[in-house]
């Protein structure tokens, strides 16, 4: 079990804290939303006061939540939650919608996916900067969301005229052994804060092709994110005079997620977050015999060999563990260097942090490398784990602090003098803490990779081909993910992304995972007028 297991309970608190001291404070006059520097957000249909459900038509009746801009700690704008009563008015939308979606035919889904694709492409940078102010990223990286989801449209427009079935060879005399894919019906997605749209982008191009209804649950601290992401998907829909609820969203917390987990009409519920609310997540989808798809907690190891590039490494291991200031799935969280590079590397890697420290900043500044944490919440989980890591005896070698200036900032941090197996090394701070290790061998260090209860990404550094194929065969990496030269973050659409054991199994994006996205029939038809039995069965 994680040590400081992110608590839906402790994220709303925390929340409410932050929101209720906003409302003594902050009137709507004074959300950044009416600051000229963020009157982009106007350009998004933003307002001060959104409503956060879509149905076909916007509503909400649930809590006002005021989303908090990281960088500064102030209001952007409010939005009005769904309830479980609204969350039961999109599923029925839903349905309604699917059973006109699935008629059209997969091309002409595609066409209108494309259609979102060149949508998002016209508010390409409103959106971005839109990721940057809400979630944290630099900028750079908010847009570089916003483009995955359109790259993934235009994967999921080729992939519409592609959903090949199959003819396999029948042992019966004039009959035919088919597999065939049909879509799901509802399908619910529920996604994190640090990928506020792209992980939505994932599921829902991929899925409206497949010819699903999509309903939405975006993260409680993201509601801006979710709401005008609906607002461009629902423009498209009820431009094309399709129904809008074939992308339903349902902003809302735990509440409401519990809700898409019980229900038997999500037919897949892709879920996207951390490892402990996702086995809750996927124990209750297996409850009703329901099918999940789990992309969870990752805790990722960069291994550099003996004979590694030095150069490479350092400036690979910079972007992996600081960028997006610590909070990407596969942001590199070990660092196993073999001892004859060990010394050299980490002074390195420290002279490399003492200049990225000067580039700490705003997300929407150009110069900016490293923006804050995302809210209190990861803060005090940061705090906690420092706190830790020294009444462990881990020394920090470089960090260790927050920084005092608005917004939730702090100093990328790198630890050594842990133990490979110790429990704060095996557990997920979601923030900018890289702990290093020192290994003899590169078997050893495959071994330290793979001891983690997570397994998404890894990446090895080596200019030798024997430690490659270890490195990608049956004995190395156990992980979903598994880099050679490259760090462990950064992935490109066209593979399928995803991790094993306690990372939940699932994939998303590229490759086959469409399948999950549909149901596989296996047909055989008999268009002869005999009946014989397979196997050679004799029933008379
Ligand atoms: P989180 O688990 O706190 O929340 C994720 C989502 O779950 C949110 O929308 C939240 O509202 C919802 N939720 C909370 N309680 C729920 C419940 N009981 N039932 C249903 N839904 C519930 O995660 P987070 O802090 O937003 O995101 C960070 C985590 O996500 C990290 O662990 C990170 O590694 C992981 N993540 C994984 C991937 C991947 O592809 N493997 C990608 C992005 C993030």
């Amino acid at each position: 079990m994680p040590l400081f297991a992110t608590k839906s309970t402790q994220i709303l608190s925390l929340c409410k804290k932050v929101a209720s001291f906003h409302r003594m404070s902050t009137s709507t006059g004074e959300f950044l939303i009416n600051d000229p520097k963020y009157s982009f957000l106007k350009d998004l249909g933003l307002k001060a006061t959104n409503l956060g459900v879509y149905d076909g038509s916007w509503k909400g009746s649930g809590d006002s939540v005021q989303s908090i801009c990281p960088s500064n700690g102030k209001v952007i704008a409010e939005v009005k939650q769904g309830t479980v009563d609204d969350y039961q008015s999109c599923v029925k939308a839903s349905e309604e919608a699917w059973s006109v979606w699935a008629e059209l035919p997969a091309p002409k889904r595609g066409e209108i996916v494309r259609q979102i694709g060149d949508a998002l492409r016209n508010k390409l940078q409103p959106l971005g900067k839109l990721v940057s102010v809400e979630m944290g990223k630099i900028l750079p990286e908010g847009v570089g969301e916003v483009q995955e989801y359109i790259d993934i449209c235009d994967y999921a427009v080729g992939l519409s005229r592609t959903l090949a079935g199959a003819i396999y060879p029948s042992e019966r005399p004039g009959h035919v052994l088919m597999e065939k894919w049909n879509p799901l019906g509802v399908i619910g997605v529920i996604s994190a804060f640090n990928f506020p749209i792209a992980v939505y982008g994932w599921n829902s191009a991929i899925a409206m092709v497949c010819g699903d209804a999509v309903l939405w649950k975006g993260s409680e601290t993201t509601p801006l994110v979710s709401v005008a992401t609906t607002k461009i998907v629902s423009e498209v829909l009820e431009r094309n005079h399709l129904p809008g609820a074939i992308a339903t969203l349902c902003c809302g917390g735990a509440d409401v997620g519990k809700a898409m987990a019980a229900d038997p009409r999500i037919k897949l519920l892709s879920f996207t977050g951390s490892s402990a609310v996702g086995h809750n997540v996927g124990v209750e989808v297996q409850k009703r015999f329901g099918k999940h798809l789990l992309e969870l907690g990752g805790n990722n190891a960069l291994i550099v060999a003996e004979d590694a590039d030095v150069d490479m490494v350092v400036q690979a291991t910079v972007f992996a563990c600081v960028g997006t200031a610590g909070q990407r799935c596969t942001t590199t969280r070990r660092l196993i260097l073999h001892k004859s590079v060990h010394d050299e590397v980490l002074q390195r890697l420290k002279k490399a942090y003492e200049q990225v420290v000067h580039r700490i900043g705003d997300p929407l500044d150009d110069k900016t490398l490293i923006g804050p944490l995302h809210s209190p919440l990861s803060l005090q989980n940061y705090e906690n784990t420092i706190t830790e890591i020294v009444k462990q005896g881990g020394r920090i070698e470089f960090g260790g602090k927050k920084i005092a200036r608005d917004g939730f900032f702090v100093q990328p941090t790198i630890v050594t003098g842990l133990p490979h197996d110790s429990p704060l090394v095996h557990n997920e701070c979601f923030a900018p803490i890289v702990y290093v290790l020192k290994t003899e061998s590169v078997d050893e260090a495959i071994a330290w990779n793979n001891e983690v209860p997570q397994g998404l990404s890894s990446s090895i550094f080596t200019q030798s081909i024997g430690n490659i194929f270890k490195w990608i065969g049956p004995k190395g990496s156990d992980c979903g993910i598994v880099n050679v030269n490259i760090p462990t973050s950064g992935a490109e659409i066209g593979g399928a992304f995803g991790g094993e054991k306690h990372t939940g199994g699932g994939r998303e994006s590229g490759s086959d995972a469409w399948k999950q996205y549909m149901r596989r029939a296996t047909i055989t038809i008999n268009h002869s007028k005999e009946l014989p039995l397979a196997q050679g069965i004799k029933f008379e």
